[in-house]
Formats: structure tokens, sequence, C-alpha cells
């Protein structure tokens, strides 16, 4: 399929398998667990009572945090995130400064109080590679060149967590960019798509992504549809990749009207004015 040769650049941690499936690399090769979770009911609505192709509540507020530049507190589901924007500031230590353009970093941290059992504190496996998937996505969109020399801060701090932190994250992330002012080509959304009891679902709980099939969390530049993250856990079939491709964007559509009401609130209180 034409579309799947030109995704393949951005495929690189998938693999397709005989029957021309798609899965990721970390794939268990055959699991033998019984499933006995139910996940739908028989009018295929989820245990939370959404539908399969809906949307987990979202509420985005900017400007939540008094020190930051820019800042942004968003609840998703079970998810509860903060994301606080520093910069453009002088970098330290000295020697990382890029005379040709501002660096971005970025810092995913889940608190240990925010899963069930407790998390064990500091940077782990998972945390580093997020921040580094994260930060990459949000480098894709911001003007660096506009500021040599400086570095952008974002901190994702996870206080509540129930899966698809790594959006969440990013939208809050994305909020608080446009709050501190940062240039950026567009405002970046994201949202997870995956399979649960052999059907596609968007936005998975917890439950739905430990016992379900597959996750796929995707973030796009809604303004050109560019897809600035993608990444895969579990088994699709072709079809069922594009499917589920196709419903994350559709959320991120939505999920940019949201954020942009949020900055909208913002600014239109500041200046005194209506909601
Ligand atoms: P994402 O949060 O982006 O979906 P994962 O798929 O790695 O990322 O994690 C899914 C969910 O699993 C997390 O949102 C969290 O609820 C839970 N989780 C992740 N890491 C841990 C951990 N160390 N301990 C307990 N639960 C965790």
């Amino acid at each position: 399929m034409g579309l799947l040769k030109e995704l393949r650049p951005i495929l690189r941690g998938f693999m397709i398998n005989k029957e021309g499936d798609i899965m990721s690399k970390e794939d268990d090769i055959v699991s033998t667990e019984e499933k006995t979770v139910r996940l739908l009911d028989d009018n295929l609505k989820r245990m939370d009572g959404r539908k399969l192709d809906e949307l987990g509540d979202i509420r985005i507020e900017a400007g939540a945090l008094g020190r930051a530049d820019g800042s942004c507190y968003l609840e998703w589901r079970g998810n509860k995130v903060y994301a606080a924007v520093y910069g453009p500031r002088e970098v330290h230590p000295r020697h990382l400064q890029d005379p040709t353009r501002g660096i971005l970093r970025c810092r995913y941290n889940m608190a240990a109080f925010s899963v069930g059992d407790r998390k064990r504190p500091g940077p782990d496996r998972r945390s580093v590679e997020l921040s580094k998937v994260m930060g990459e996505a949000i480098g894709s969109v911001v003007f660096t060149r506009q500021f040599p020399r400086t570095s952008v801060d974002v901190f994702v701090e996870v206080v509540q967590a129930d899966a698809g932190t790594r959006c969440a994250g990013l939208t809050a992330a994305s909020v608080a960019l446009a709050d501190a002012g940062i240039p950026m080509r567009g405002l970046i959304a994201s949202c997870a798509a995956g399979k649960i009891e052999g059907h596609i679902a968007l936005d998975l709980r917890n439950e739905e992504d430990n016992f379900g099939d597959a996750d796929l969390p995707v973030a796009i530049m809604p303004r050109t549809d560019e897809i600035l993250l993608l990444q895969m856990d579990g088994h699709l079939t072709e079809e069922e990749f594009f499917q589920a491709l196709d419903m994350a964007m559709k959320a991120c559509h939505e999920i940019e009207q949201i954020e942009k009401q949020a900055l909208l609130k913002k600014y239109k209180e500041a200046l005194g004015g209506e909601e």
C-alpha cells in the first residue's frame, strides 16, 4: 500500500510479519495468557460507558503555575498532568549552547504516587524514552532558530496516571509553550487509539491498555496533519493500523479546539474581557 510505504521511515520501531500485519518490535511473540477481563459489553460500550470512538473527558487550564514562563494543567479521564515551560533562557552548562539555534529540552516524570502501586521515584528507562520522543515532537514545531544560544525547557509532571500520559503530556506541553509565547508552527495535539477485544477503540484507559491487543499513541500538528509522534505496542493488521491512525488523528483535531479554548480563556481573562 502506497501510504504504508510513505510511512515506512517513521515506522522504525515496527516490523511487518509474514501475514503483512504491522507489529511493534517489542511484541510478545505468543501470548498464552487467558484474557478474562471484560472490556466491552454486549452493545460494544466500554466499561466507563464510552463508545468505541469516543474521547474521554478533557479539561485544560492554561497558565496554572505562577513561577513558570508558560504552564498548563490538564485532566484527561484519570490522568492529571502539569506542564511547565521555562525560556528561552541562557543554556547552562555553556558548552551546550548552539550559536545557530536554541535547544529544546523535555523532561517527562511520573510521580511516585501517580499509579496504584507506588512507582520508584526518579528517572527510569520508560521516562527517558518518553522525554526523548516528546522532546523530538516538540522540537519539530518550535522555531528554534529564532533564539540561538538559549534553551527552552519543558517539564511534564504526571501526578495521576491512567494510560495515555505521553499524549496528555504532549497536549499539556503544547498549551504551556503557547502560553509562554514560544514561536511555533502550530499547536500539537496528541491522542492514542488501540484495539480491545478485536475492535479499534479511541483513547484507552489503563485497563484497556493492559488487557487490550494494541495501543497506538499519535501526536500531530492539526494545522497541517503532520505526524510528530507515532508509536505502537501490540499487534494490528494493516487495515486496523490505518483505521486506528485515522481515529486518533480525528480526535487530535477535537483536542486542538479544547487547547485553543483554554488559551483564549486565559488571555481574555487577562485582558479583562469576557470569556
Ligand atoms: P502512556 O502513559 O503514555 O500510555 P505506557 O503505555 O508506558 O505510557 O503506560 C501506560 C500506563 O501504565 C501509564 O499511564 C500508567 O497508568 C501505567 N504505568 C506506567 N508505568 C508504571 C509503573 N512503573 N508502575 C505502575 N503503573 C505504571
